[in-house]
């Protein structure tokens, strides 16, 4: 079994609700979700991920997340970095430093592609924590790293529990010159056996010439969405994800929304769509 919970659901500068950060558990055999999932995997952590995970903890089915009232970080197996915004990455140091000092240095596995991890280390960690008492650190001292390269095809990625394979495929989110050059990436999760998918956008702009194929494949969807249409955006604006087709529009979340969300002008999205995310909700991906 396969679930995922969304920490927070906000955007950026969200303040109503937490940051979208997204804890996907796996279980062998299942379901008894009071216990510890035999895997899990953190779809980002950004700066209000401590705190999300913080109040999870006290979540029906979550206690393996508590200890004595603080985060027990080594429950958390896996970090998956889809880029390096810091409502996607700035809770790691937090993460960090509580395992190195509270939990004998347990190191979770960070995973990206090899160009975001290395940018994760040179442009944003190593402020913080490149230095331990008496010693230079590097990312080394505090995670296990999994680099997943990009390949000709962007299709690329890793399998959990022999199970689950997790495709990395990049996203338009922000660019310079062209289009993919800022590394930004989504998910796309099979599982074997069933043929069954799911979908991930992480951030990005509405591009469903490049992943309309993967949406169709899916049984469920996750698509980031900016309610308020604004020229250039770096999100998929609400107007644009309307225009998917109704087999799509009716199996896809949205998330990574702004404050705004509950105004009665967004009523008709459930109509629409299967919804907003809730946050701290366990949904079942696959059975
Ligand atoms: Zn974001
Ligand atoms: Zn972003």
């Amino acid at each position: 079994m396969l679930t995922i919970t969304f920490l927070g659901v906000g955007g950026a500068f969200a303040k109503r609700n937490h940051q979208s950060n997204a804890l996907i558990e796996i279980w062998n055999e299942g379901p008894d979700r009071q216990q510890a999932p035999d895997d899990n995997l953190l779809i980002d952590f950004g700066a209000t991920g401590p705190l999300a995970l913080h109040e999870l903890k006290d979540e029906d089915g979550f206690a393996y997340l508590n200890d004595k009232g603080r985060i027990h970080f080594p429950s958390i197996k896996r970090v998956f970095i889809s880029h390096l915004h810091a409502d996607h990455i700035g809770g790691l140091e937090e993460m960090a430093f509580a395992n190195r000092f509270l939990y004998a240095g347990f190191k979770p596995q960070l995973i990206s592609s090899d160009k975001i991890l290395n940018n994760l280390w040179e442009q944003s960690l190593r402020g913080g924590l490149g230095v331990l008492k008496d010693k230079c650190a590097s990312l080394s001292d505090y995670f296990e790293s999994h680099a997943i390269a990009m390949t000709d095809t962007n299709r690329s990625g890793l399998t959990i529990r022999d199970k689950y394979r997790f495709t990395i495929f990049p996203t338009d989110h922000l660019s310079i010159r062209e289009k993919y050059d800022w590394p930004s990436l989504g998910l796309f999760i099979d599982e074997a056996g069933s043929g069954d998918g799911a979908f991930f956008s992480g951030d990005t702009r509405y591009d469903f010439e490049a992943y309309g194929s993967m949406l169709s494949r899916s049984k469920i969807v996750f698509h980031d969405v900016q309610l308020f249409d604004q020229p250039d955006p770096v999100h998929a604006l609400l107007s644009e994800l309307k225009t998917m087709p109704e087999a799509i529009r009716r199996k896809t979340w949205l998330y990574h929304f702004d404050d705004t969300w509950d105004d009665p002008e967004f009523d008709h999205i459930k109509e629409l769509f299967a919804g907003f995310v809730l946050p701290k909700k366990r949904y079942v991906i696959f059975n």
